[in-house]
């Protein structure tokens, strides 16, 4: 089963958008019988994509830190909840269990998370894929500040070009799946 891990807000954000991408993505994921994988809480664009999911009959298999299973409120209602001891080991297990990342729009934690599987991805801890929804061009000052960065001689142009940005959220799944599919087989994932 192709399972996607889907980092975004724990909030909605200001923009009904937003909310309208996360509902799309998880509704793709469970039509197309994958299984998503995320933070496992119920709060804001994590809870939506969840509940999408679940509602298109896919699986959900959600990671969440002990102490934060009050503050995002711990998912009851999928088919997988783990509750572990430290947000390292939440993200290590989040990215182990992916064949490819997708990032939503989100705050500080989104984007720390984007950027870890990114880097990762950079030092080839792994290959797998990695995508953005840009909902409502939220991501459009990134996606400047990036193209700064490769022109200023910080980051390659191709591993700039490595990350997938697109608007439609069940093209953006179609593109990873076949990326996924065409690079290396097995799961391999270790980050150290
Ligand atoms: P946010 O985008 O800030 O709403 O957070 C989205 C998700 O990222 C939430 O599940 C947060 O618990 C998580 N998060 C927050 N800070 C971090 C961090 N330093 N590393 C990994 N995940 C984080």
């Amino acid at each position: 089963m192709f399972s996607l891990c889907v980092y975004c807000g724990s909030r909605n954000g200001d923009d009904p958008r937003y909310a309208e991408a996360a509902r799309a993505l998880g509704t793709a994921l469970g039509e197309g019988g994958h299984r998503l994988v995320y933070g496992g809480g119920q709060a804001g664009l994590m809870g939506a994509v969840a509940d999408a999911t679940l509602a298109a009959g896919g699986q959900v298999l959600g990671v969440i830190p002990r102490r934060l299973v009050a503050r995002e409120l711990g998912h009851r209602g999928i088919q997988e909840l783990r509750v572990v001891d430290t947000m390292h080991e939440r993200k290590l297990q989040m990215a182990q269990a992916a064949d490819a990342f997708v990032a939503l729009p989100g705050g500080l934690g989104t984007l720390e998370e984007l950027f870890e599987a990114w880097t990762w991805q950079q030092l080839g801890y792994h290959a797998r894929p990695i995508g953005l929804l840009d909902a409502a061009g939220f991501y459009r000052p990134l996606l400047e500040m990036l193209a700064h960065t490769r022109d200023a001689g910080f980051v390659d142009a191709a591993q700039v070009n490595r990350l997938r940005v697109d608007t439609d959220a069940r093209r953006l799944l179609q593109a990873l799946r076949e990326e996924a599919v065409a690079g290396p087989a097995g799961k391999d994932f270790n980050p150290v």
